[in-house]
């Protein structure tokens, strides 16, 4: 376990956590409520990429310099901050104090504008930027410069092997309450579809009925030019049968980040564990009246699943935002769709 503590006096910042994937869902900003805590606790998880402020528009940035970041179509502007920043639950923060004078936000809360907004209670060095505005996940980065990370005394938690998250991790279910798509399931198919359209070589792909062409079907059609398909998609991992497929959706360890190795012959493109579940195992028959008369205990305990209001619509910032991190998008046709999607991002699919 890890505990982080400051650079400046040592003292303590957090409770032990444990390191875990970067969600995918990390940069999402969704609707105008206030969202959830973005990781579990005792959790943490390192950015690669560069966070947070000075923010640098496009036309400075240039397209050279964001090749050589990693970054390879126009975005609108990027990070000039640190890479390296870990990002954790602000209930798992100790020993800060607020910086007032770096309070900034669009509306609710902080949304980072100002750069690190805690400081250490101890020796009063920023040390850390808390976001809990609306419209985004609440989370403290740590400035990887601002902090140490040591070894705790606390025992690691034991990684959990496939079957026993199969068992027991039945994932988030894609609608909640009243109706709406879960934003964690925007966010993680605008990702994989990126990833998708990248290894579909621009050939139409055929998707498998049900939770999978809900989500990913009516964007591949929107997004790829018409004609038969070429390539097939399938469910790969813990409990499916193997089958032939050219793309495989493969689960993501929520702890270790590994991807479920799919069959040689196929392509994998990742899901976050979490939806990856539900994907493959969510089962969302309907009860209907039968013979004879069902105790009103049982009826009051079964409720039937959620109907979404609307058609699915992946996140269209997640999409674009992995799009442009993907070599692929160098090649004209893919750049095409990027080009579109980014000139009308509220058109279908999104
Ligand atoms: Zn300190
Ligand atoms: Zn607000």
């Amino acid at each position: 376990m890890t505990v982080f503590a400051c650079a400046g006096c040592g003292a303590t910042l957090s409770v032990p956590m444990s390191r875990v994937p970067l969600p995918v869902h990390v940069d999402q900003r969704y609707g105008h409520g206030l969202l959830g805590v973005l990781m579990e606790p005792r959790t943490y998880a390192v950015n690669p990429d560069p966070f947070g402020p000075p923010w640098r528009p496009w036309a400075e940035v240039g397209a050279a310099e964001a090749e050589a970041c990693g970054v390879y179509a126009p975005v609108g502007a990027l990070s000039g901050g640190s890479r390296g920043a870990a990002v954790l639950a602000p209930g798992d923060v100790r020993g800060t104090v607020f910086i007032p004078a770096r309070s900034g936000g669009l509306c609710c809360g902080l949304d980072g504008r100002d750069g690190p907004n805690l400081a250490c209670a101890q020796c009063g060095r920023p040390v850390a930027t808390r976001i809990d505005d609306c419209s985004l996940w609440q989370a403290v980065w740590f400035d990887p410069a601002a902090v140490r990370r040591v070894a705790g005394a606390a025992v690691r938690p034991q990684t959990v092997d496939w079957e026993a998250l199969r068992r027991d991790r039945p994932g988030v279910p894609p609608v909640e309450p009243p109706g709406q798509w879960h934003p964690l399931w925007e966010a993680a198919v605008g990702a994989a579809l990126a990833r998708l359209l990248a290894v579909s070589a621009g050939t139409r792909v055929a998707v498998p009925d049900g939770l999978v062409a809900d989500t990913f079907g009516r964007a591949l059609d929107a997004l790829l030019p018409p004609g038969p398909p070429v390539k097939t998609l399938a469910l790969a991992g813990p409990g499916l049968p193997t089958v032939s497929t050219s793309i495989a959706l493969v689960p993501q360890h929520p702890q270790t980040g590994e991807h479920w190795a799919p069959p040689v012959t196929a392509d994998a493109v990742p899901l976050p564990w979490d939806v990856w579940a539900q994907l493959a195992f969510r089962h969302d028959r309907r009860s209907v009246p039968g013979a004879g008369t069902m105790p009103a205990d049982a009826r009051r305990d079964d409720p039937s699943p959620l109907t979404p209001f609307g058609l699915f619509r992946p996140d269209v910032a997640v999409f674009l935002s992995t799009l442009a991190r993907l070599r692929e998008v160098r090649q004209p046709w893919l750049r095409a769709i990027y080009d579109r999607v980014t000139g009308h991002p509220y058109a279908g699919p999104f």
